[in-house]
């Protein structure tokens, strides 16, 4: 009965928030790619001795009291990459606080184990669940399980696909976060001005990480004018979207795939002036790949998180950028709108046009992602509590 009227509070907030049709909309890929099912990959080590503060509670994270009690299930993807460590423990803590019960899993980058998580959650009576999905579009069967119990369900950072039944999706600004890459190496470069040319090589996303296409898209909707007047140039070849990603988004298979492009293509002793990857863990294996592969000037290289490696590295010069997303936003916001869902309040968010899951278009709140460099990164990580300076040490 509880959740029959929950459900019914959900379609009429829903709708009420479609009607207002509130916020600024981003802009989307020009052409995302497909989802499709990259191979489950055995879990490396987990980061955790390294995943950071969950400490930085936010003001906002406060439940309505109505709500308090109810149990919210959390299903993140992976502990090896240290982002999800700090989501989930950023998602317990503020959760906690705000007095929910919460069911915190991780799933090893396993999709079957993820499915089953999800279920259980499902099974042992969460109110809401809230998932960064490993696959967007695996998880059918458990959405569907959970739409038929009345449960809303909350996309965390990726969009849920191929499902009518996810209520809302919270993340950053995926597209933009590809822009701020692009942008940075056209003004680092100088394109507009520079006669060039110069070398590029592409590292992008997990293809069936719905998010991959749209960093992608972002960087070469900046980035191909160039490539096609021939100031840029790809070695390798190798530009599609296919043809350089990165399934799970792995290290090590970013960093074979690098170490193939530089014995193929500058072994010769051609410079790479800029290596566009599309976020920490794959900027890492191309940074590796550098390390034992490479004599020549060493090229710009993009990255996206503001990992703890990662940020060493730009402040040591072997990575020129980062963004950052601050996961203590995410998760308030996320906390938030659990709360609104939960006491049937009009859940907020800013972006009901962009995010289509193949089947609905989910009413998202998009979050800000932050340039980060070797210059601004004491402020945006130190002096707000997300690193100690010996974390960086
Ligand atoms: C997230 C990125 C992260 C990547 C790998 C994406 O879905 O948006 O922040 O770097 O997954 O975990």
């Amino acid at each position: 009965m509880k959740k029959k009227i929950l459900s019914v509070l959900l379609s009429a907030t829903v709708a009420a928030t479609l009607l207002a049709g509130c916020g600024s909309s981003a802009s989307a890929p020009a052409e995302a790619p497909a989802a499709e099912a990259p191979a489950a990959e055995e879990a490396a080590p987990a980061a955790e001795e390294e995943a950071a503060p969950a400490e930085e509670a936010t003001e906002e994270a406060a439940a309505p009291a109505a709500a308090a009690g109810s149990k919210v299930g959390v299903s993140m993807p992976t502990k090896d990459l240290q982002r999800w460590n700090q989501d989930g423990a950023n998602m317990q803590s503020e959760l906690e606080a705000a007095g929910y019960e919460v069911d915190l899993q991780y799933a090893s980058n396993d999709v079957q184990t993820q499915l089953s998580q999800v279920e259980n959650m499902i099974s042992s009576g969460c109110n809401v669940l809230v998932i960064a999905a490993i696959e967007g579009s695996s998880l059918g069967e458990a959405l569907d399980m959970a739409k038929d119990a009345g449960i809303p369900v909350v996309a965390y950072d990726r969009l849920l696909m191929d499902s009518d039944a996810v209520s809302y999706y919270a993340t950053f600004d995926n597209y933009m976060v590809g822009t701020v890459q692009g942008t940075y190496v056209k003004d680092q470069l100088d394109l507009d001005n520079a006669d060039g040319p110069f070398n590029l090589e592409i590292t992008a996303g997990d293809p069936g990480d719905n998010n991959a296409g749209y960093f992608y898209q972002g960087a070469l909707d900046v980035l191909q004018p160039y490539i096609d007047e021939g100031k840029l140039v790809v070695k390798s070849g190798q530009v599609k979207f296919d043809e350089v990603a990165t399934p799970t988004w792995a290290t090590e298979t970013a960093q074979s795939r690098a170490e193939n492009i530089l014995s193929s293509f500058y072994a010769d002793g051609t410079d790479v002036d800029v290596w566009l990857c599309s976020n920490d863990s794959t900027a890492l294996g191309v940074e590796n790949a550098l390390a034992a592969n490479y004599n020549g000037k060493y090229p710009i290289i993009t990255g996206q998180d503001c990992d703890i490696e990662n940020t060493k590295n730009m402040i040591a010069g072997k990575q020129s950028m980062s963004v950052f997303k601050d996961t203590r936003t995410l998760a308030s916001q996320v906390v938030k709108m659990v709360g609104q869902i939960l006491s049937g309040q009009t859940v907020d968010v800013n972006d009901t046009e962009t995010y289509n899951n193949n089947v609905i278009t989910v009413p998202s709140y998009l979050c800000e992602p932050v340039f980060a460099d070797v210059n601004n990164y004491k402020e945006l990580l130190i002096d707000s509590g997300y690193y100690t300076e010996d974390q960086l040490k």
